[in-house]
């Protein structure tokens, strides 16, 4: 079986989806090609925070790329649920970031500095002003920065949604298909191989998640990513115990619709194992119930894990790479759900050559870092 598209994309994760949804919108013919389920990786085990604000530290082309993506949500969710079908239990329920020490409180005091700055909203809480607004939070808070325009999503869901989206408005998904090579022709890349055969397509657009550069033959070609392991567990109160989701240095509880409340993560750097350890259930529990003293009694749901997808500097890389034909979309690491739709319409205009923001081709250019760029020179010799 050999096939033809305008536009191949290999993973189907969030990203990958969103990218086949905007092509496909536009009127390319996109296919996704998936080693085995849509959203089988990271995009499933995402607690669906779209935390622009929560998230990034400073102000720059990041902050402006993650809080214009989040904004895109009010927008395009109704519209992927009305093409999809599938409900994507969107909700703009605000995050609370508490500082637990002194020394965070003047790091969320910047925080808040800068987010106004650049026109956000954003508020400081006093201990007694959390007490008012969260009465289910307990222990030695300083204060917290609150965040009222931050919301979140079911990461599953999203993915499905712009899965199926892409499907009706013309993509074909391939599930069960993984590619084992890319293939070049006249310093090219024009297709890929699978055990299904050849696809060939004028644009090969890599979307692997952490597993990105373990492309059979992409290494040559893009930098390498690095895979961070996180597990998260969720369980469901008799009643609802927090509006807000609530950030802490090291961990956050996710108020889902529905009543569950999702508690992560940990972070393991260079580990893409699946199993869950027990001491990483006891951690995330023992933090959660210190702050929510009443999650203790709460029915325990189910603890699962993923692999983040992080970068060198930690910004993705999204843009062309070092042969023609080929384009990368990864290393979203803790943000690829917020991301996810900004991506889709960023990596459509570069494909299309619309894309207009310098700066961000700029700051999110796959060979941006030069060690990245040397490996590439030496290895394209
Ligand atoms: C515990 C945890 C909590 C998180 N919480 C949040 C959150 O609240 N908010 C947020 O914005 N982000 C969050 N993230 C991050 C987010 O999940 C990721 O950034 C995002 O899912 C990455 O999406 P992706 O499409 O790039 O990669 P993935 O979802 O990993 O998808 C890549 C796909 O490529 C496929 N693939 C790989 N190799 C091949 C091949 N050779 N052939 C074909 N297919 C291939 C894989 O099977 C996979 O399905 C969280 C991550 C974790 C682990």
């Amino acid at each position: 079986m050999n096939k033809a598209y305008d536009v191949l994309i290999i993973g189907g994760g969030v990203n990958g989806c969103s990218i086949a949804y905007q092509m496909s919108k536009r009127g390319y013919r996109a296919a996704v090609l998936e080693k085995t389920r849509v959203g089988a990786e990271a995009s499933s085990a995402a607690a669906g925070m779209l935390g622009a604000q929560v998230e990034i530290k400073e102000n720059g082309p990041f902050f402006d790329f993650a809080r214009k993506s989040r904004d895109m949500f009010s927008e395009l969710v109704p519209e992927l649920e009305e093409t999809s079908g599938i409900p994507v239990s969107y909700v703009r329920n605000g995050m609370l970031k508490v500082a637990q020490a002194d020394t965070e409180v003047n790091h969320l005091l910047d925080m808040l500095a800068f987010q106004k700055k650049a026109g956000e909203r954003a508020e400081w809480r006093d201990p007694n002003e959390i007490s008012v607004q969260e009465p289910n939070i307990k222990g030695d808070i300083k204060g917290a920065l609150y965040i009222p325009g931050d919301g979140q999503v079911k990461a599953k869901e999203l993915t499905q949604a712009y899965a199926r989206g892409a499907n009706l408005l013309g993509a074909d998904i391939y599930e069960f298909t993984p590619v084992t090579g890319l293939l070049e022709e006249n310093g090219r890349i024009n297709g890929v191989t699978t055990p299904s055969g050849c696809f060939y397509a004028e644009h090969v657009v890599l979307a692997g998640g952490a597993s990105t550069d373990l492309i059979p033959t992409a290494q040559t070609y893009i930098p390498s990513m690095i895979p961070v392991k996180g597990e998260c567990i969720s369980v469901k109160p008799a009643k609802p115990i927090m509006k807000a989701t609530i950030h802490a240095s090291d961990l956050y509880l996710v108020p889902k619709p529905g009543g569950t409340i999702i508690i992560g993560a940990t972070e393991q750097n260079g580990r893409m194992d699946k199993p869950v350890s027990a001491g990483a259930v006891q951690e995330l529990l023992s933090k959660a119930i210190r702050l929510v003293p009443d999650l203790q009694n709460a029915e325990w749901i189910e603890a699962w894990s993923g692999v983040r997808p992080q970068t060198i500097d930690g910004m993705p890389y999204l843009g062309a790479v070092s042969i023609k034909g080929l384009w990368m979309a990864a290393g979203h690491y803790r943000n690829g759900i917020l991301l996810s739709a900004l991506t889709g319409e960023w990596m459509a205009d570069l494909i299309e050559g619309t894309a207009e923001n310098e700066e961000w081709i700029r700051a999110f250019d796959p060979l941006r870092l030069k060690e990245g760029k040397e490996d590439l020179v030496e290895t394209n010799h």
